[in-house]
C-alpha cells in the first residue's frame, strides 16, 4: 500500500504586491492498513469527569480488508498519556463519535 495521499493545493496570485502562496493540505480517504497512525475517539464519563477527546492509536488489524461497508473495522492499540490499550471492531467515523476511529486532522 502506498503512503498516505497528500496533495499540496497553491493559491497564486496576479495581484501586484507580495507574492501569496498558502498551502493547504488535503487529506483523501483511504483504506485503513497496519501500522498507520489514527485518532481513537475515547469516551467521556457520564457526570463529564472525563470527556471525550482523541487519542494516538495505531492500527494493528484490518478486519474485513477490501469489503465495502466493513473494511474500515481495525482493531487499535491506544496510546493514552497514562496508559495503552487495545480494543478490535472499532468503526470508522469521520464525525468523531465515541468510541470509533478517523484520520488525524
Ligand atoms: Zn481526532
Amino acid at each position: 500500500m502506498s503512503l498516505r495521499h497528500r496533495k499540496e493545493k497553491t493559491m497564486t496570485t496576479t495581484e501586484p504586491g507580495p507574492a501569496v502562496a498558502a498551502a493547504e493540505a488535503v487529506y483523501y480517504p483511504q483504506p485503513p492498513t497496519i501500522c498507520r497512525m489514527v485518532h481513537y475517539v475515547s469516551y467521556g464519563t457520564p457526570n463529564a469527569e472525563y470527556t471525550s477527546e482523541c487519542r494516538a492509536a495505531v492500527v494493528t488489524e484490518v478486519l474485513n480488508p477490501g469489503d465495502a461497508t466493513l473494511g474500515e473495522t481495525v482493531g487499535l492499540c491506544v496510546l493514552n498519556p497514562t496508559g495503552v490499550f487495545f480494543n478490535r471492531t472499532i468503526a470508522h467515523d469521520e464525525q468523531r463519535s465515541p468510541g470509533s476511529w478517523h484520520w488525524p486532522h
